[in-house]
């Protein structure tokens, strides 16, 4: 399981998918909707409005 790098939560694989897409691909540390809307500066419902985005257009990052 995945933890948060900044806040230490457990992941789901929506975040980890998510992290992913918004900053690197490659990346191996991870972050939740909650520390992700912080340092995107955008709101955590922006963030979950993303990821269905994203799910919906079929990106193989969600599962
Ligand atoms: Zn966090």
């Amino acid at each position: 399981m995945s933890r948060c790098a900044a806040c230490g939560k457990e992941l789901e694989s929506d975040e980890v998918a998510i992290t992913r897409k918004l900053v690197n691909r490659g990346c191996d540390s991870f972050y939740c909707v909650s520390c992700l809307a912080a340092r995107f500066s955008i709101s955590e419902e922006d963030v979950r409005a993303l990821i269905e985005r994203f799910k919906a257009a079929g990106c193989s990052l969600f599962y």
